[in-house]
């Protein structure tokens, strides 16, 4: 009983191979990495299971993945020693994609080759990939620790079906044979599969083999190749910086982030001491499509003296911090750590603030070192960013450094300006920093609030963003200056007047009384108060919010939702 059958894939596997195969085509070699790059999972996958279950290794067998090709028969298969799969994983993780939103993303892309090509990449091609070249491909796998006769063989043209059978695989693993498509046909080539692991796969941990060359007769050809590992298979982060080259730290970016597009910048730490542990982190250059969705992936990759314990460990990081990739390999944790225990040990709350430093100083660098980077990161991040003040009280003011603002110095509602600059650019006698929030660039750029600053040549920062109001909240001070909502209150910004004008306005204030007194009455119960203002040069009046009372802003999220 080979228990064979037939099925669909998910609507969105279909529509995700339609769009990979046809706009992928400049860049196909990319198939190799990603299915390596689960070979590699896998064998991870089987070390950490096997601490617990040493029968999960069946007597032995180091991790290893080999990859043969057959030119004649225009084939190349990439095998595995790692966990495998059992049926039912087979069924889902070759025929759903799980994570959520995907359906939206998919409808988000255009048509147009080359920009969807990134988003793919933004969404980690995996699996899939082996489509792009190959126009069959088959499965063969067994879930370690499950007996010989319930291996399963998976098989698909891509085109909407895959068949899935129960078969004997005597050996533990995955094995995986791509039929390649004619015009592919150059990829079965050892020469060309080498350079490929090289290129991509160099920092895998795990040995990739090839057989190697024979030049003898053929007659004399051994039946079992001799196999020569091709990468230099140590784990990446293992090894000394300056040992590492900047094109192999991008690579294993790719690896640990699926995603194939740069990073913006790394930064990778032994720390030795009282906690020992290495750290890899990096900041990608693309948000990811889910960045705003709760479930979506975050979180580093856990690692205890090399061994592989779990993806998305999202302790190390505050949410705030969640676009950050890398890996954590710690020597003091146990073997046996679990979610539960990391959310208590104390020794991860000191590596979580550690981390936390290392990641600012990072941005901190970027931003001065390559600020047209930094403008990047910040459309890509900001948002983000804007969430730090509120959760991350005790970096406040590094956080603070590194948020970036629209102002009435700039005309385009660009978020350029730092806090750094606004106060480099104050004006003699001026001690406080000036924000205006409202719905619009357009709509607060035209405030009359703004009129008195636009006289005295000040500054005043625009914030447009959603969370603004909810971020001022908690911005309170920035380099002993203290923020100054521009519609709130009395404005003091006397210091900023010549004597001359003060005289004016007193004189102005003097023969206004009446006018005044009968405006308050008038509005009685509509306001709290009515004086005479100096902040306006061209409108007649202005409402303007008590020191206490709640933002414009805010208000409106407030009716929304009803309160
Ligand atoms: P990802 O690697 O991002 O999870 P993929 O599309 O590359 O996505 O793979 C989907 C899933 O298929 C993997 O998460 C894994 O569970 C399973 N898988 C793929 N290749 C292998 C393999 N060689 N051995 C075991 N499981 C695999
Ligand atoms: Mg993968």
């Amino acid at each position: 009983d080979t228990r064979k059958e037939t099925l669909g894939f998910q609507t969105e596997v279909k529509q995700l191979l339609h769009l990979m195969i046809h706009s992928l085509y400049s860049n196909r070699e990319i198939f190799l990495r990603e299915l390596v790059s689960n070979a590699s999972d896998a064998a991870d996958k089987l070390r950490f299971e096997a601490l617990a279950k040493p029968e999960l290794l069946e007597g032995g067998g180091d991790p290893r993945i080999r990859i043969s090709f057959d030119t004649d028969a225009r084939t190349i298969t990439i095998d595995d020693n790692g966990i495998g799969m059992s049926r039912d994983e087979v069924v889902s993780h070759l025929g759903t994609i799980a994570r959520s939103g995907t359906a939206d993303f998919l409808k988000n892309l255009s048509g147009d080759q080359k920009k969807d090509s990134q988003l793919i990449g933004q969404f980690g091609v995996g699996f899939y990939s082996a489509f792009i070249v190959a126009d069959r491909v088959e499965v063969f796998t067994r879930r370690a620790g499950l007996p010989a006769a319930e291996g399963v063989h998976w098989s698909s043209t891509g085109e909407g079906e895959f068949d899935i059978a129960t078969i004997d695989k005597p050996e533990r693993g995955t094995r995986i044979v791509l039929h390649l498509k004619e015009d592919a046909s150059e990829f079965a080539s050892g020469w060309r599969l080498r350079s490929i692991i090289k290129k991509y796969s160099d920092h895998i941990g795990v040995p990739i083999e090839l057989p190697e060359e024979f030049h003898g007769e053929e007659k004399d050809r051994p039946a079992e190749p001799e196999w020569e590992t091709v990468n230099r298979a140590s784990a990446l982060w293992t090894r000394p910086r300056s040992e590492v080259t900047d094109e192999e730290y991008r690579s294993f970016y790719q690896h640990v982030a699926h995603d194939f597009s740069d990073p913006a910048a790394w930064s990778h730490n032994k720390v030795e001491g009282k906690l020992e542990y290495t750290s890899l982190l990096y900041v990608p250059s693309r948000a990811s499509f889910d960045l705003y969705q709760r479930e979506s992936p975050r979180g580093l990759k856990l690692y205890v003296q090399r061994v592989f314990i779990m993806d998305q460990a999202e302790e190390f990081l505050p949410l705030y911090l969640r676009f950050i990739r890398g890996v954590v390999d710690s020597s003091d944790l146990s073997l046996n750590v679990s979610r539960e225990i990391l959310q208590k040990d104390p020794v991860i709350g000191s590596m979580k603030t550690a981390l936390t430093k290392r990641v600012l100083d990072m941005l901190d660098k970027l931003a001065s070192n390559e600020p047209e980077k930094y403008a990047e990161f910040w459309k890509q991040f900001g948002q983000v960013l804007k969430e730090g003040p509120a959760e991350d009280a005790g970096n406040r003011e590094k956080i603070a450094a590194l948020l970036r603002f629209a102002s009435t110095h700039g005309t385009d509602g660009e978020q350029t300006v730092s806090l750094a600059d606004y106060i480099g650019r104050m004006k003699d006698g001026q001690n406080k920093i000036y924000y205006l929030t409202g719905e619009s660039h357009a709509q607060v750029r035209n405030s009359p609030h703004l009129e008195v600053f636009r006289k005295k040549g000040v500054e005043v920062l625009l914030l447009t963003d959603r969370i603004d109001e909810w971020l001022m909240g908690y911005l309170t001070e920035f380099d002993g200056r203290s923020f100054v909502d521009v519609t709130r209150g009395d404005l003091d910004l006397g210091a900023l007047d010549s004597e001359d004008d003060k005289k004016a306005q007193e004189e102005v204030s003097k023969s206004r009384e009446g006018l005044v007194e009968r405006l308050a009455k008038a509005l009685d119960d509509q306001v709290a108060q009515v004086r005479v203002s100096h902040r306006l040069t061209e409108s007649p009046a202005v409402l303007a919010l008590g020191e206490q009372d709640i933002g414009l802003q805010m208000r409106q999220i407030l009716e929304a939702a009803g309160q």
